[in-house]
């Protein structure tokens, strides 16, 4: 572990974020975007560079098992093809890269290191199946995302004793979540309030297959690479309040949030990969150009009239931050 180069990115990040806006988009190469997903990078974007701001692309290719080869690649030509440009990321480097999770595991050791060394943290030998079985309790509303604490106050006597129990498995990291309500002023979605430890209880940070759970590695991600805003899709809503929690704990500044509404389709489901919503790719061999698609997506959240036809850059030069906050306000009111 290299603390040393994590207080240094810490430190870079936060003197970037003092001088400018930066915002970013940070797909998962786990398959090629949809409409939604695009929908999503434009309206980062456009945040972005309506505030004259430094656009970074992060690939979140944190969850290895669940990457799909070639897809990172494709993803960075589609978006180029769009007309959506980024000033730091995975193919240009940058000052406060590497950007691809990936990479980035000694930033994510350095600050479970911070964590446990506050007592924040507490080992979890629990299986979903432990978990799921203390959790169907009457009480527990949404009984599959509580943890019912199970392992929260064993000593270290205790847990060397599951661990041996247990086939010396690896234990998951789960954050001891404080007894109080986080509250924040969504740019879009207006205030959101949640009490943690009723609606979400404690979380894990890193995972019992040893991979860093995404709460805790865009926590960091964010605050080292400057980010002030955070531009994202409305289903995301339910996770800040666990990550400005982090935020807080680790002492780093909370950066702005823009949850956006999800692109759904005729019936009003929201578009998934897995649905094999349509791709890009599969657009353009039907022969859409870039302005086709970014008028579409702009006109689906009322930026411009539909049938309009522009391209990113035309875009952007007919809106301005005012309006294009209030038009996201209505399109999120209106689903
Ligand atoms: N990687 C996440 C996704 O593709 C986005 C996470 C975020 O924007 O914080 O859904």
């Amino acid at each position: 572990m290299n603390l040393e180069a994590y207080e240094n990115q810490l430190e870079h990040g936060r003197h970037l974020a003092a001088r400018s806006v930066r915002g970013r988009y940070a797909p998962s190469p786990t398959g090629p975007l949809h409409l939604g997903n695009i929908r999503t990078a434009l309206l980062a974007w456009l945040q972005t560079r309506l505030a004259a701001g430094q656009f970074i692309l992060r690939m979140e290719d944190l969850d290895q098992p669940r990457v799909k080869i070639g897809s990172a690649e494709r993803i960075l030509y589609e978006l180029r093809w769009l007309g959506i440009d980024w000033d730091e990321g995975p193919n240009l480097g940058g000052p406060v890269g590497p950007y691809d999770q990936g990479s980035r595991n000694d930033f994510y050791h350095a600050a479970l290191y911070e964590l446990k060394r506050e007592g924040r943290l507490f080992p979890c030998f629990c299986s979903r199946k432990d978990i799921a079985q203390a959790a169907s309790a009457p009480h527990a509303p949404d009984s599959k995302a509580l943890y019912p604490g199970t392992c929260r106050n064993t000593n270290a006597e205790e847990v060397e004793l599951i661990r041996r129990q247990k086939g010396n498995r690896i234990p998951a990291w789960r954050y001891r979540v404080p007894n109080h309500v986080i509250t924040f002023d969504d740019q879009v979605a207006g205030s959101i309030s949640q009490v943690l430890h009723q609606e979400v209880g404690d979380f894990v940070v890193r995972r019992a297959d040893n991979l860093f759970a995404y709460q805790l590695a865009v926590v960091i991600d964010d605050t080292l690479m400057g980010i002030t805003d955070v531009v994202r899709g409305a289903d995301l809503l339910a996770s800040t309040p666990r990550q400005i929690e982090l935020f807080n704990a680790l002492g780093f500044r909370v950066p702005q949030f823009w949850h956006v509404p999800l692109l759904t389709n005729e019936t009003g489901e929201r578009l998934s990969k897995r649905d094999g919503a349509e791709s890009i790719a599969a657009l353009r061999d039907h022969g859409a150009s870039p302005e086709h698609i970014v008028g579409q997506l702009a006109a689906s959240v009322r930026l411009v009239p539909p049938g309009s036809r522009l391209s990113a850059r035309e875009l952007l030069e007919e809106l301005d931050m005012e309006t294009f906050r209030r038009k996201l306000v209505e399109a999120l009111g209106k689903r």
